[in-house]
């Protein structure tokens, strides 16, 4: 069957949710206050409508009760993606997930009910500074508050050596959990693998371990 979503709020962020689950075949419910953005997405999801997600009489009347996952794309009005939140939790949504404009904004939501929060300008502000740094670095990703995963190029200080000669646990404390190597992906590399140019590296481990790691072998 068919999983049915519902974005609420259809800016630039919640407006690419529901384009891309729609071209995935999924079922879309799309909710703005204004009636521009709602006829903007109406041949795109299965159904748009104009509601105000602070009413909870609204939200009842639109069976959001019945969808398996609704995303608050609210981000500006924060008051009203909190309460947006809180009347959907209320509600018993299956899974909420809800955009967060920032650190405070991402507690709260936490604290509510919200299922998952994305900070998505926060993140990818990150991404974009790891990727300045160096261009061996491919991609960076927060698991938590304390602990990343990177994906970095070999770096030329790591090229015909082993892992074991690497030692990059025993050094950095952070772990190779995988190896691309010509588009092959190698999941936890064997210890007497030797890096080559143009491998790519999946390292998980504390942020402070991870940046250790990457001065050590990965900035040129
Ligand atoms: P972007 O994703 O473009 O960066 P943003 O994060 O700045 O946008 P907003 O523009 O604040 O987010 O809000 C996104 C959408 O949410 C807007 O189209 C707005 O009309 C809609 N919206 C705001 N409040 C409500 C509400 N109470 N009910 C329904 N839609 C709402």
């Amino acid at each position: 069957m068919k999983r049915e979503f519902a974005v609420i709020g259809l800016g630039r962020f919640g407006g690419s949710i529901c384009e891309e689950l729609s071209v995935e075949g999924m079922k879309v419910l799309a909710i703005d206050c204004d009636e521009t953005k709602v006829n903007e997405f109406k041949d795109i999801a299965t159904h748009a409508v104009i509601a105000d997600s602070t009413d909870e009489k609204v939200l009842k009347e639109l069976g959001i009760n019945n969808v398996d996952h609704v995303i608050v794309a609210i981000g500006d009005d924060i008051q009203a993606s909190i309460l947006t939140t809180v009347i959907l939790a209320d509600m018993n949504v299956e899974k909420i997930t809800v955009k967060a404009q920032s650190d405070y904004h991402e507690k709260i939501l936490n604290k509510i009910g919200a299922d998952h929060v994305v900070h998505p300008e926060r993140d990818m502000g990150k991404k974009i500074a790891h990727s300045l740094i160096s261009s061996n670095i491919l991609d960076y990703l927060d698991l938590s508050d304390d602990y990343s995963m990177v994906e970095v190029k070999s770096g030329k200080k790591m090229l015909g050596k082993s892992l074991i000669e690497l030692d990059i646990r025993a050094k950095f404390g952070c772990n190779v959990v995988a190896i691309k190597h010509d588009k092959e992906m190698n999941v936890s590399p064997r210890a007497n693998y030797q890096l080559q140019a143009e491998d790519v590296l999946i390292v998980i481990g504390a942020d402070d371990d991870i940046s250790k790691f990457e001065k050590h072998y990965i900035i040129d």
